[in-house]
């Protein structure tokens, strides 16, 4: 890969977990009676009873400083039983709002760090969803980050016995020195004995999630920990490019020097290589940042043009519906968005008042519904085809003269009305992504509002 390519297109752009994505989200005040309004046209559309259900667990020990994600770090316990209350609450206030009975299709718990909570606050929580809703665990992708440090032999017990099968171990990089720098010091032996543990027991589908582009993080650091990972031979893996975003993060990203981070063709070279890597062990590049194993079912749902994304990733559920549990957890209806309220406290405090705690969201135009499968298939495909509404037509030809320079570089190609990413394309893909993005069409400035694509 040319190092000018690189620098051109390593610009701030979106990950598109959602489109549009949250910085552009119109409804700041979403109201329950908004979001749900959108539920209902979603069953209206869909006719379906199948929900996706994401679980938010916020807390952790310990603060991790490359982090991104919503968390409370505390060491007091003490805050498990009013939360899983809570959530157990939140399950019941949307039982009883929705229109049909639901059927529980996927079922993630995430965090934060789910096994910060004792196996039996899990077991209570799992329980009560599975008591009170329809759900087949045989037909139901059940599945739970664990932190390496605190997963025990009970939380992996007790969470298979409920049919869980897949789970996902954040690895980051094996680095002592990378390791302190992001402050989440773990060893490979731990690792090695919670991922050997889990076979043991009958989880089928184990993940290791990687990290390039860390503050410190040398070339010989990925290859030795792809080593390392390829040695215990999970059945995913994640190769997440390192999200610098301190103006979102503030303190906990700035624990390091913006001169410890790996650039442009350095940063791009750690995934490369890492990419080489795996490929040359028999994992395929799945969509971007994933790769699996040809038996896995993410490797079998990207071949057969299944895979569906969502805010918790790839998954092969291809509901229409997921549910966000917990702060700062996110719902889509496919219409609308919608987010809980971020603070613990807030959240428990409208769980109290008996409210759907939604505090924002988004509530998608016919627009915006088109331009949304267009993103979802080229990140789950690496192909779409623009649609033959002639209401569309000038925002397609937009569209393909956003599209030129792209095409000129090799990164993606068009055929009529198909637009297709190329080999060297698929690590553009947001980049690709961005010229069907109507809201940054409009030229916004996107420093401090995205991490930069490469
Ligand atoms: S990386 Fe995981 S464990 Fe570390 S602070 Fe973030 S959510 Fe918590």
């Amino acid at each position: 890969m040319q190092q000018d390519i690189i620098e051109k297109y390593n610009v701030p752009g979106p990950r598109y977990t959602s489109y549009p994505t949250v910085p552009f989200w119109k409804n700041e005040n979403l109201s329950v009676t908004q979001w749900l309004s959108t539920v209902n046209k979603n069953y209206d559309h869909f006719q379906s009873n199948e929900v996706s259900l994401y679980i938010h667990l916020p807390f952790c020990e310990s603060l991790c400083t490359f982090c991104g994600c919503h968390k409370r770090i505390t060491k007091n316990h003490g805050v498990e039983k009013p939360y899983i209350d809570a959530v157990i609450e939140e399950w019941k206030l949307y039982k009883s709002k929705l229109p049909f009975q639901p059927k529980i299709k996927e079922l993630h718990l995430g965090g934060g760090t789910p096994t910060f909570f004792a196996p039996e606050e899990l077991i209570r929580l799992v329980q009560c969803l599975f008591e009170t809703t329809h759900v087949d665990p045989a037909a139901c992708e059940l599945s739970f980050e664990a932190h390496p440090n605190n997963t025990t032999e009970r939380h992996l017990l007790s969470l298979y016995d409920f049919g869980f099968r897949r789970l996902s171990l954040g690895i980051q990089d094996y680095s002592p020195i990378v390791q302190q720098a992001i402050h989440r010091i773990q060893s490979v032996e731990q690792v090695t004995k919670v991922h050997t543990l889990a076979r043991k027991i009958g989880y089928t589908s184990i993940s290791h999630d990687l990290v390039f582009g860390l503050p410190k993080q040398q070339l010989s650091d990925m290859l030795d920990t792809v080593a390392k990972t390829l040695a215990l031979r999970p059945d995913r893996i994640s190769l997440y490019s390192y999200a610098h975003v301190p103006w979102i993060k503030g303190n906990g990203q700035r624990g390091y020097d913006e001169s410890d981070l790996p650039q442009n063709e350095e940063k791009r070279k750690l995934y490369t290589t890492a990419k080489q890597a795996l490929e040359a062990a028999g994992y395929s590049e799945i969509g971007m940042d994933h790769f699996a194993l040809d038996h896995d079912d993410l490797a079998r749902a990207f071949r057969a043009k299944n895979l569906h994304r969502n805010f918790m990733g790839y998954t092969t559920q291809s509901t229409s519906f997921l549910i966000g549990l917990g702060m700062s957890a996110i719902s889509d209806s496919w219409f609308g968005f919608a987010q809980n309220d971020k603070s613990v406290e807030g959240y428990l405090e409208r769980i109290e008042k008996g409210e759907i705690p939604v505090f924002r969201g988004h509530i998608l135009s016919e627009k915006e519904l088109v331009i949304r499968q267009n993103i979802l298939d080229l990140m789950c495909h690496f192909e779409t085809t623009l649609h033959p509404d002639p209401r569309y037509q000038a925002m397609n030809d937009q569209i393909k003269i956003d599209l030129q320079d792209l095409i000129a570089d090799k990164l993606v190609c068009v055929e009529k009305d198909t637009v297709c990413v190329t080999e060297i394309g698929i690590p553009f893909v947001r980049n690709i992504c961005m010229a069907f993005d109507q809201d940054l069409v409009k030229n916004v400035k996107l420093e401090q509002k995205f991490s930069q694509t490469i």
